[in-house]
């Protein structure tokens, strides 16, 4: 028996993993993207001779069967890495995750002494029972003790995602996926081994750009038969009975109606909620208070082969203007020409803050003194520059976004037929394996007859699983 017709909204991984799955269980399934690009933030893009990645992307996942699914829809376009990280501190780098033989001399008596009786306080409380965490800070504090807290955790989440007692355990639980200072002292000792669930031992990378990954899925579905429109603006939504009958679409100039039996959407919500219910302002401003935070990508060309043997390093202090240093060629040399290297720095930031509003010379200058207080470069090695703003690519887990987003939920799931995946999707802080995963269960779902209410309700529960794994 044919299949109802199903679209999709948004081509970043998450909307085409979601089709990928479909399509090959026999959906007629259309992709609309608005971008001329397919991949979202794992698209790759070529500039000054390089392929360049969107930040730091890496193929990992704890997902029960998830990397088999990598492994067998990109076989041996997969390079494996070994892991190699560093974090910088107090001036020096220090091997990531952290071991006790370079952290201790670092921090000298003092400061040794008050991380240890952080972390004696943080033990003793474990084995005493203690309260729930109500926030991050909490969340922290409790597992590490203040002495980690303040050297580590405090500055990377003010610099990531805003005050620390403002923002939910949740964020620290997807973040921070070590049961506690028990653990992380076993591990600084060498006593306990890092777990694949809290540090990816290895990762893959798609040969030729992470790009590759996204493009892949889009193949497959374009081999099973699916269609997919780039440079598409969905324009309106026709309902019935509760249900998104057809999506109206704008592309090169012409309109198309897509009928869709069900609506898949992995746009951010606030253009979600403007198609689903136009002009309801109340709906809108609930929306509105969910925040996520926008992403500054500055790129440096610099004219050496190599800069760091790293594949990425932190810079949690907030003297550096950026999270993490990414080089592209780490990934794989052959993205770029030889004798040049291209750095990716990330700053995370709000539409119209200083970052966000300064002119992209003064970023790349700011991030070139960075790399050269750091000891990476000199001033005359930079040969380009530029920078790639994206708007809500952070979802902000304040202590209230659960009851907020419980609220939003109840309104969009008005309409009978939609499903929402993926990180801006249904603002869930995740990675790319993450959205794999979705995209199976929803196909998975369908094929199973459940309803598309069920199968969203279904993802809300999995998602608060989902742990990133650096
Ligand atoms: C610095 C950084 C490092 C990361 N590192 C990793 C990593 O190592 N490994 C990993 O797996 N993941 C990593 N991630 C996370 C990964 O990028 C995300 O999980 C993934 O991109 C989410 O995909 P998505 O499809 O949900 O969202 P997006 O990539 O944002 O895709 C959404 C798509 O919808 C389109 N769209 C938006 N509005 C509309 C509209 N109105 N109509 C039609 N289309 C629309 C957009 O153009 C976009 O293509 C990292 C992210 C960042 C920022």
């Amino acid at each position: 028996m044919e299949r109802p017709p199903v679209v999709v909204l948004g081509g970043g991984v998450a909307g085409l993993a979601a089709a990928y799955y479909l399509a090959r269980d026999g959906w007629p399934v259309t992709v609309v993207e608005r971008a001329a690009a397919l991949g979202g933030l794992c698209g790759s893009f070529q500039s000054h001779g390089f392929t360049l990645d969107h930040g730091p992307h890496k193929l990992y996942s704890v997902v029960p069967g998830i990397l088999d699914e990598i492994r067998s829809l990109l076989g041996d376009r997969l390079i494996e890495h070994k892991k190699r990280n560093r974090i910088r501190l107090l001036g020096r780098y220090l091997d990531y995750p952290l071991s006790l033989g370079n952290l201790l001399p670092l921090l000298g008596p003092r400061r040794a002494a008050r991380l240890g009786l952080g972390y004696a306080a943080a033990v003793a409380g474990g084995a005493l029972g203690r309260r729930d965490p109500a926030s991050y800070e909490d969340y922290v504090l409790q597992r590490f003790g203040r002495g980690v807290y303040e050297l580590v955790f405090e500055p990377l989440a003010w610099k990531v995602w805003g005050d620390p007692r403002q923002l939910s355990v949740d964020l620290a639980r997807a973040r921070i996926p070590s049961s506690g200072a028990t653990e992380l002292v076993l591990r600084l000792l060498k006593l306990k081994e890092n777990s694949e669930d809290v540090d990816a031992p290895f990762f893959y990378y798609p040969r030729g750009g992470f790009g590759e990954f996204p493009a892949r899925l889009a193949s497959e579905v374009r081999r099973h038969g699916g269609r997919i429109l780039t440079s598409a603006v969905p324009r309106a939504f026709e309902r019935a009975n509760g249900s998104v009958r057809a999506v109206h679409v704008e592309s090169a100039g012409a309109s198309e109606r897509l009928a869709c039996a069900t609506l898949v959407s992995s746009i951010p919500m606030a253009s979600l909620a403007q198609l689903l219910q136009p002009g309801d302002a109340g709906l809108a401003a609930e929306v509105g208070q969910l925040r996520l935070r926008d992403l500054a990508l500055v790129y440096l060309v610099l004219g050496q082969e190599r800069l760091v043997d790293d594949h990425w390093i932190f810079f949690p202090e907030r003297r550096y203007p950026f999270n993490r240093l990414f080089e592209q060629k780490s990934m794989d040399a052959s993205l770029g020409p030889p004798g040049l290297t291209a750095i990716c720095c990330d700053l995370t930031c709000d539409e119209g803050d200083a970052v966000w509003a300064a002119p992209d010379d003064e970023l790349v200058r700011r991030c070139l003194d960075a790399l050269v207080e750091a000891g990476l470069t000199t001033p005359d090695k930079l040969r380009a520059g530029f920078v790639r703003r994206f708007r809500s690519f952070y979802p902000m887990y304040t202590v209230d976004y659960r009851e907020r987003l419980g609220r939003i939920y109840v309104r969009l799931k008005q309409a009978e037929n939609l499903v929402l995946t993926g990180r801006v999707g249904m603002f869930n802080y995740n990675n790319s394996d993450h959205c794999l995963d979705m995209g199976r269960f929803i196909a998975a779902g369908m094929a199973a007859g459940t309803s598309p209410g069920e199968i969203w309700s279904g993802l809300e529960e999995r998602v608060r699983s989902y742990r990133i794994i650096d």
